[in-house]
């Protein structure tokens, strides 16, 4: 659903601890989560929730902030072990290495993944946390008990073990639904019978040289080099099912195109199988091009196609150049933290994140947003809010696309010239480009440029009227 790291500088884990569960409650509450589950390996804080504990001066201050929130909406903390904590933990380390605040990509960021519960097939994770031994409340004496505690589980009961085992990404398997949605629909005999394509001697075979007419029906012979093991048996009966559910007629073989009339192809029958293909895939997987996102703004045609690259993860980025096998550092360059990618670049890069908070300001529940998102397309998709007044709506909605055009530019810059990215200079840039995209609408002149400058705030909101 969402995850954050911050950084908050020196200080003991006792107010980083505090300071993360207040702002993972805010983060919850602005996303519309009003019944929050806390899992703390912190049995300090678990007390001090609970007001069991007395808190210590210095923290005070975080915890009646803390109070004060969960008022507001159910929340319930409970007590985990390190195990049990392997997401929170790799975050953590995220933050202090990224010095800022971030978040994490589970898409990208492997190691962050295996951690994750919930996702996609957390099938054993209900059945391991009911044998999860208690918590141990009663215990009194803060952290240290938690270790011990937490070493007295056997390895192979461990919360987590039976997840991370599946979802080990270092032997290259990739699992079952994760190859039906690269599979599509229109996928060859040798895709869908594989052991027997391997053992068959006519590998090229034109259909007539695979069948015969014996005694007036057809015959198929596949010229299998060898007998068929056990395990082959089925495919090869299910391979014959298929094949004897066709009619085939006699004469030559030839190439037909059997989406279009007659068996000729054209251009229309195509688009309609694309179409017909992106709709299904959509039902699937959810992701489907996004073309009025795109095609449909008002922006000039090559920002247009950026977006497109964008979308379909080709954009040159650091991650696609080294798949493209280019030699170059994989790190993030804004930044200089993390392994960069489209995600991180554009959306949780430590100055990334600085230019959307400057720059979302006017419509406060947006920057909490861009944690629950983990693409650009999801980003754009679920960009909300802005005034209804013409001049500020046009500016709103075209807000992220120029905000990602110029975090691009900005980064190429960076790269290839050597120059400083500034978060203040980028989001003028960004104001500027807006003024630019909007010169098409005739109402712009009634507006001023230098109040997209200095009164960006009034602006976004409707406060500036016409001329
Ligand atoms: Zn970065």
């Amino acid at each position: 659903m969402a995850n954050f790291f911050s950084y908050y500088g020196n200080g003991t884990n006792n107010e980083a601890e505090s300071r993360a569960i207040m702002e993972g409650i805010s983060l919850c509450k602005s996303l519309g989560y009003h019944n929050i589950l806390i899992l703390t390996d912190s049995n300090l804080c678990f007390k001090w929730f609970y007001k069991l504990f007395k808190i210590p001066w210095p923290l005070r201050v975080w915890w009646k902030r803390i109070w004060d929130i969960a008022a507001t909406c159910q929340v319930t903390v409970e007590h985990t072990y390190r195990e049990g904590n392997k997401a929170a933990d790799h975050l953590a380390s995220l933050g202090i290495k990224h010095k800022g605040d971030g978040a994490a990509n589970c898409h990208v960021d492997i190691n962050f993944k295996q951690f994750l519960v919930g996702i996609e097939d957390a099938f054993s994770v209900n059945a391991d946390s009911e044998v999860m031994p208690d918590s141990s409340m009663t215990d009194a004496n803060g952290d240290d008990s938690d270790k011990q505690a937490a070493e007295k589980i056997p390895e192979d009961n461990g919360l987590f073990g039976e997840v991370s085992n599946h979802k080990a990404p270092a032997n290259g398997t990739i699992n079952i639904q994760d190859l039906e949605t690269k599979v599509s629909s229109y996928y060859s005999l040798q895709a869908q019978f594989p052991l027997i394509y391997t053992i068959s001697l006519a590998k090229n075979s034109t259909i007539s040289a695979l069948r015969t007419i014996s005694e007036g029906e057809g015959v198929w012979d596949l010229r299998l080099r060898r007998n068929r093991f056990e395990w082959e048996d089925e495919h090869f009966r299910h391979l014959m099912t298929l094949l004897t559910g066709y009619v085939v007629e006699e004469g030559d073989d030839m190439w037909r195109w059997k989406e279009g009339n007659h068996g000729v192809f054209s251009v229309r029958s195509m688009y309609k199988l694309l179409r017909e293909q992106s709709s299904m895939h959509n039902q699937v997987t959810n992701v489907t091009f996004p073309a009025s996102l795109i095609w449909n703004q008002n922006m000039p045609a090559k920002v247009k196609f950026f977006f497109w690259t964008v979308m379909h993860n080709r954009t040159l980025t650091v991650d696609n150049l080294i798949r493209r096998g280019s030699l170059l550092s994989p790190v993030c360059s804004p930044c200089g933290c993390i392994n960069e990618s489209i995600t991180h670049l554009f959306l949780h890069c430590t100055v990334s994140l600085r230019i959307w908070k400057e720059m979302t300001i006017p419509v406060a529940a947006t920057y909490q947003q861009l944690f629950a998102v983990d693409s650009v397309l999801l980003w754009l998709q679920n960009w909300k809010g802005g005034h209804q007044q013409e001049w500020a709506a046009r500016l709103w909605k075209l807000l992220p696309y120029a905000t990602i055009w110029i975090i691009w530019k900005a980064r190429n810059s960076k790269i290839f010239k050597g120059k400083e990215l500034k978060v203040d200079k980028v989001c003028n840039e960004i104001k500027a480009t807006l003024w630019f995209w909007c010169a098409n609408w005739g109402g712009r002149k009634r507006f001023r440029f230098r109040d997209l400058i200095i009164n960006w705030e009034q602006v976004i909101r409707g406060q500036i009227e016409p001329e």
